[in-house]
Parts: C-alpha cells; sequence; structure tokens
C-alpha cells in the first residue's frame, strides 16, 4: 500500500485533498463528544443516508457511539487508491467503522448513489438479513445532482434567487476579499430541477421502499435537515432555488408524518439546522461570509454549537429515546433556535453592514470559517504531524 505526504491543495470551495489521519482524529473528537454527552444506549436500529460528512456523519456517531445503536450507513465516497487521497467522507466512515470494531459495535457501509434503486435495495436486503426493523432512519444527503431512477433524467441543482438579480456582498475565498457579486434569477426549470434534487421526493422514496419491506418498526422516526437562515441570505438561500427545495421537503415531512401516525404510530420531522461549515455550505455563494460573522457572535455570546454539539440536543431534546419534539407553528423541529435568537441576528446584522476586506479578520471569525473549512479535509488538526507520510489507503473494516 502507498504512503505519502499530503499537503492541503485549497481551490475556493473545493479541497482537492485530503489527510486520513486528520480525518480520523477529526472522528475520534466527535467520538469522545458523543460518548460523554449521550446515554450510551437506548436507539435500536438506525440508517443514515448521507452519513460520511457534516450532519450526516455527526447523526452516526451520536446514534452509534452515544446511544449503542447498529447503524446502517449510506454514502457516496471515493477509497484512497494508489497515492491518491480519498475523499474525507471516507476516511471519516473509515475511522468511524475502525473505533466502532473495536469496541464491538456494529456499523455496515453501502457506499453508492443513494438515489438509485440498487442502492436501496441493497439496503433493504442487509437490513432484513442483518438488522431487522428500523426504529430510526435519518435522511442526510447534499448533493448538486440525482439521477431519477424512474425516468432516469439527471437533474442539476443550482444555488439562484427566484425573482430579480440578487446582488449581494461576500468573501473571496481565494483572495479573503470582500466583494459584490451579483446572481442572475433562477428559470422555472432552476427552481424544479433543484426541487427534484434537494426536495422530498427521495426521502419519500427510500420511506415507501422501507415500509414495503415491511422494515419500519412500530413507532419509526424518521429526520431531515432543513435550513431557514438570516435575512441577509434569504434571497439567495431560503426564498432561492435551494428554499424551493426545503419547502417541498418540509410539505413532505408534513404528510409522511400523517401517513406514519396512521399506520404504525410512527413520525417523520424536518429539523432545521444551525449554519455550519461543511462541504455543502461552504459552496453557498453569501454564506461564508455570514458564517464567518455568526461565528464570531456566537463565540463570544458562549453558545456556539458544531455539527456534534447539534445533532446530540436533536436527539436528547426532540427524537431520541423519550423525548417529545418542540415543534414550531410551521410543525418544524428548531436546533437554529440559538442562532436565530433576535439578539444575535442582530448583532450579525451590525457588523455585516461594517465587514470591509480591512476588517474583515477583526469584526468576523473569518480565521475560525478557513481553519474548521481545512479540518473538514483532515487539515490543521492539532497533533497530526503533516510532514510524515501517511497510508493512503484505509477500508472500512
Ligand atoms: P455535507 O456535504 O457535509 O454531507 C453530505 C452527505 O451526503 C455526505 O455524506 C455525502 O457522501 C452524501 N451524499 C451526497 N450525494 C450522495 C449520493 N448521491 N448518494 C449517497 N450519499 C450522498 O452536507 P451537510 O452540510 O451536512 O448537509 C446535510 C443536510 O443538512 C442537507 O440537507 C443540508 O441542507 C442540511 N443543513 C445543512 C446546514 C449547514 O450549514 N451545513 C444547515 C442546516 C441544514
Amino acid at each position: 500500500m502507498a504512503q505519502a505526504v499530503i499537503n492541503p491543495r485549497i481551490r475556493g470551495f473545493l479541497c482537492l485533498t485530503t489527510h486520513p489521519t486528520g480525518c480520523a482524529k477529526n472522528v475520534q473528537q466527535q467520538v469522545a463528544l458523543a460518548k460523554k454527552s449521550a446515554p450510551g444506549k437506548g436507539l435500536g436500529n438506525v440508517l443514515v443516508v448521507g452519513s460520511s460528512a457534516g450532519y450526516g456523519l455527526s447523526s452516526t456517531i451520536t446514534s452509534l457511539f452515544g446511544y449503542g445503536a447498529k447503524v446502517l450507513s449510506v454514502a457516496f465516497e471515493r477509497p484512497g487508491n494508489g497515492d491518491r487521497p480519498g475523499s474525507a467522507g471516507w476516511y471519516n466512515l473509515a475511522e468511524v467503522h475502525r473505533l466502532a470494531k473495536a469496541e464491538g459495535r456494529h456499523i455496515e457501509t453501502i457506499c453508492g448513489d443513494a438515489f438509485s434503486l440498487p442502492v436501496t435495495e441493497q439496503a433493504i436486503a442487509a437490513l432484513k438479513a442483518r438488522y431487522g426493523k428500523i426504529d430510526t432512519f435519518v435522511y442526510s444527503l447534499a448533493s448538486p445532482k440525482r439521477t431519477d431512477p424512474v425516468t432516469g433524467v439527471t437533474h442539476t441543482s443550482c444555488l439562484k434567487p427566484i425573482g430579480p438579480t440578487y446582488t449581494s456582498r461576500t468573501v473571496d475565498l481565494d483572495t479573503d476579499a470582500i466583494k459584490e457579486i451579483s446572481i442572475a434569477p433562477a428559470t422555472d426549470a432552476d427552481v424544479a430541477n433543484t426541487v427534484k434534487v434537494m426536495g422530498g421526493e427521495d426521502w419519500e422514496r427510500w420511506i415507501t421502499a422501507l415500509a414495503a419491506a415491511d422494515l419500519l418498526a412500530p413507532g419509526f422516526k424518521t429526520v431531515a435537515y432543513s435550513y431557514i437562515g438570516p435575512v441577509m441570505t434569504h434571497a439567495v438561500y431560503r426564498a432561492g432555488t435551494i428554499g424551493a427545495a426545503k419547502e417541498h421537503l418540509e410539505a413532505t415531512a408534513k404528510r409522511l408524518d400523517t401517513l406514519l401516525q396512521k399506520t404504525i404510530g410512527g413520525h417523520a420531522w424536518v429539523s432545521v439546522n444551525k449554519a455550519l461549515v461543511t462541504q455543502a455550505s461552504s459552496a453557498i455563494p453569501v454564506v461564508p461570509l455570514y458564517i464567518a460573522l455568526l461565528y464570531k457572535v456566537m463565540k463570544e455570546a458562549g453558545n456556539h454549537e458544531g455539527t456534534g454539539e447539534q445533532i446530540l440536543r436533536l436527539f436528547r431534546d426532540h427524537i431520541g429515546p423519550g423525548a417529545t419534539p418542540t415543534l414550531d407553528d410551521q410543525g418544524r423541529i428548531r436546533v437554529d433556535d440559538w442562532e436565530m435568537d433576535p439578539k444575535i441576528q442582530a448583532a450579525v446584522a451590525a457588523l455585516w453592514e461594517q465587514v470591509t476586506t480591512e476588517n474583515l479578520s477583526a469584526i468576523s471569525d473569518y480565521a475560525g470559517f478557513k481553519h474548521e473549512f481545512r479540518t473538514l479535509f483532515g487539515f490543521e488538526l492539532d497533533g497530526v504531524d503533516y510532514g510524515a507520510p501517511v497510508e493512503i489507503e484505509h477500508p472500512l473494516v
């Protein structure tokens, strides 16, 4: 097996390399947090689709190490090959698997396109053979594309306003300069395609397939993740193409919830989560600047959370064993409540008005944003010797 010294190669919101030891370290930190903060038992079988990064990775770790669940994980990741590093999500799951095996916990991963029929069929076969009925299903996909398994048509999502051209300030992640961007309005086809990719259709398809295979346990719960966010990003997020998809996801949750309550005493919810640095959120125009300001304000207020803390709170207070969710007037769980606190939002809005290239580092946590972005790919973690060659190929044991 090949070893290499791996350095970060960053282009805007993409990092072209990954560091296996750093990714493993990230996972170890989240596992320690889950073990410290959750009861260690209480969940039976959990399916996580989109399990390898961001909110889905935290859902996997919280279920497996925080609640003693048996987890079936589904993600679209690439293993290391020769001297070419794998994707960060691959190394994350490799470490989750390694730690789970060492502790006698059960996780299996299906690596493939979750939008496709063969992957759903593989998941159903694995569940029937080695798990039994599912108690909790977390749907945490963030993808730019989806091939509809019925029509074979590939849909591409986009991040555009619906309505007039949107002009805003943003930060150029290559030059660290504040600049203006203008995004042309979406066409009807853009909206429909984004809803196809990021709306609720595929979540519902999974649940229908699992129900048909008689794999939903009595009292089954399912959750998918959504975002609302502040006024500054509304035109490009909540009132844009991705917002239309999130509205579709939320409407799907309501429909599924009614159906599941009637049939198996189950539930389907959307949880609105906080804006955090993930591969998906870094790619959204304007959002990185908002996150840099939000981090500054929330860290100063002492209520900043990462994906691990957010998911632990979601399980403890809303969807975990014995919890009854508190829902907003639209029927949604809100773990973005601390982000959306009017005092936090007013402080961020005031900084937003002042931010320039010159004062960016002083008035925002841009350094924190950049650091966290690099840690997603395994770089800049304490205790990792980045000058030493590392093994590229790590199997999912
Ligand atoms: P992420 O980019 O960190 O992770 C995406 C996951 O989806 C990965 O596990 C990836 O392997 C998987 N995936 C993508 N395409 C796939 C495919 N075709 N088949 C199988 N797996 C696939 O994303 P994230 O930011 O954690 O987002 C997850 C969800 O949380 C999304 O619905 C997002 O809108 C929502 N959310 C994110 C934020 C945020 O700030 N990051 C805030 C609120 C809600």
